[in-house]
This record gives structure tokens, C-alpha cells and sequence, in this order.
């Protein structure tokens, strides 16, 4: 059932649910994780340059034992990368961290003053054929807005933070009428939030037989997110992926609707000076 997939405006389909890898410094906790989740049925796996574990995912995947094409990775350009020559050569800095000649998605992790240049070289190598779909992450609307200005190729995907704290209401609409597929990152609220204990979820839980994440990250599919949750712990790598045999009730996503507070536990993509 993992391999439910979403389709991108450029006919590429992405699992809708992935294993997020942020702070997964430790190679043999990473390798374990990623073996345990390719066995489990993940087929997704979201990295980046700055997590510094792009080569241990490329160990993981050897290990386990599944085929290049079989598998959807997503790596992402870093702030100090942005621009169009450092972003070309950034990479293919990832493709030999990752052992493999293309990716599945590429983004802009963040929208620096550099971000139109940095698109400009994605999309080329997206033309070349070295990328399967391109986007971004933690983009506003007016930073869509300006691609768009500009006459590029819209973004297939914006990664942005995304839980019930923070459903980004906006740019969801936004994103759905221009065709770009939303994805969550902290789709948990990174574990720092009260979340994971609310009564709310506990509550609409119970009646599946679900714990408080299983409920948030359905809640995400039911809005047509892809999803990212990070674990290490087989356990949670397993429960995060027990979510696609229920689904909420208008009423049940109306509940959880409540939960908005628009408290960001990362970064707030408009405050230069934090991303810089
Ligand atoms: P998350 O919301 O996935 O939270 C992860 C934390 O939640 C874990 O460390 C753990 O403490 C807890 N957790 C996970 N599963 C649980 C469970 N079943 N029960 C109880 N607690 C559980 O936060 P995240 O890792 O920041 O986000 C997911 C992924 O999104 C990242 O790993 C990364 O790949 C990506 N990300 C991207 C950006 C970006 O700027 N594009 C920023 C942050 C994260």
C-alpha cells in the first residue's frame, strides 16, 4: 500500500509517503532505518546536501538490496550552494554522494536572494534529463509568484513545514490552483509539540485503532500532501507507515482544522537574516 503515489504535472509519480532523514547523523542508524523501511515498504527517501548523510542513504539502499529505479530520492541545494554555476556543481556533488547518475526530485531549500539563478540551472538539468521532477522547499507564494513573472517552468513540488499547528491554508490553495503538489515537512510538528499527546487526535484515534501520528499523517494525505515523517526507531519507521487502510471524516479533519495556531517550529522563510 506505500506505493500509493501522486502524480506531478509532468507525469511523474511520487510515493506519497517518505522517509524524511534530517538529523540523521549516525551512518549505522541511518542504514539501519533506511534496510528497515525498504523491508516495511518505503520507497521514498528525503534528504539534502546540508544533512551530510547523502552517501549513508546510498549505503542503506545498497544494503537493502532494492533497484535504483525502484526507489524516489529527493536531495535539496543549500543556501551557500545558491546560484547558477555553484548549484550545478553542488549537484553533482550529490549524485557522487549518492552513487547514482539522476534524482528523482531536486529543490531549492531555501529561497535565498539567489533562488531565480538556482532555478534556472534546475531546470536545465532537468532538461538534460538528469533530474525525473524539480521544485522547492519553504517558498512563499510571492517567491512562486516571481517564477512565474520571470516565465520559468513552474515548480512540480514546494516542500514546505506543514502540521495541524501550521496547515498553510494559503499556500495550500494557492499550490492546488497552480497545479504544484504540497509537501510536509515537520509534518509531525518535529516532535517538539504537544501535538503528539492531544486529546483531539487521541480521541478521533481510538476509533481507528490509530496512535496521535498515524492520525496527523492520514490528515495529511486526506489533503492531498506528500508526506515525510523522520524516525529512526523501527517501531515508529512502521507505525508512521500504517496509514493507509483508514481515512478521516470531513468532520474528524474539521476537528483537527481546530488545532491551527500558526506556530512554526523551523524557520520562517520570509526572515532573510535566519537563512542565510
Ligand atoms: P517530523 O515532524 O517528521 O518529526 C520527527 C520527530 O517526531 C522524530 O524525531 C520523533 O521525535 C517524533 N516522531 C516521529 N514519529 C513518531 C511517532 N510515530 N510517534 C511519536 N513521535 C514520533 O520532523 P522533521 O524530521 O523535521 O521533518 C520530516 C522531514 O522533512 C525531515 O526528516 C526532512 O527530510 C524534511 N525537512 C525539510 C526541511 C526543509 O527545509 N525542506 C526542514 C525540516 C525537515
Amino acid at each position: 500500500p506505500l506505493v500509493e503515489s501522486i502524480e506531478l504535472y509532468n507525469g511523474v509519480k511520487i510515493p506519497k509517503l517518505g522517509l524524511g532523514l534530517f538529523l540523521m547523523k549516525d551512518e549505522a542508524e541511518l542504514v539501519n532505518a533506511v534496510k528497515y523501511a525498504v523491508e516495511v515498504g518505503y520507497r521514498h527517501f528525503d534528504t539534502a546536501k546540508i544533512y551530510g548523510n547523502e552517501a549513508y542513504l546510498a549505503r542503506g539502499l545498497k544494503e537493502a538490496g532494492i533497484k535504483r529505479e525502484d526507489v524516489f530520492i529527493t536531495s535539496k541545494v543549500w543556501n551557500y550552494d545558491e546560484g547558477y554555476e555553484p548549484t550545478k556543481a553542488a549537484f553533482q556533488e550529490s549524485l557522487n554522494l549518492l552513487e547514482t547518475d539522476y534524482l528523482d526530485l531536486y529543490l531549492i531549500h531555501w529561497a535565498t536572494p539567489k533562488y531565480v539563478e538556482t532555478w534556472k540551472a534546475i531546470v536545465e538539468l532537468y532538461e538534460e534529463g538528469k533530474i525525473k521532477a524539480i521544485g522547492v522547499s519553504n517558498f512563499q507564494i510571492h517567491h512562486l509568484e516571481e517564477l512565474k513573472n520571470q516565465g520559468l517552468m513552474q515548480p512540480m513540488i514546494n516542500q514546505i513545514e506543514t502540521h495541524p499547528e501550521l496547515p498553510q491554508n494559503e499556500l495550500h490553495e494557492y499550490m492546488k490552483e497552480n497545479g504544484i503538489i504540497h509537501e510536509a515537512w515537520g509534518p509531525l510538528g518535529q516532535g517538539k509539540s504537544e501535538l503528539l499527546n492531544h486529546p483531539i487526535l487521541t480521541e478521533i484515534g481510538k476509533k481507528y485503532f490509530k496512535t496521535p501520528a498515524q492520525v496527523i499523517i492520514r490528515w495529511h494525505l486526506d489533503r492531498g500532501e506528500v508526506v515525510i515523517p523522520k524516525s529512526t526507531h523501527e517501531n515508529r519507521i512502521l507505525e508512521n507507515s500504517n496509514v493507509f487502510d483508514f481515512s478521516l471524516t470531513k468532520e474528524e479533519i474539521q476537528q483537527i482544522d481546530t488545532l491551527e495556531t500558526g506556530t512554526r517550529y523551523g524557520s520562517d522563510p520570509d526572515n532573510q537574516e535566519r537563512i542565510q
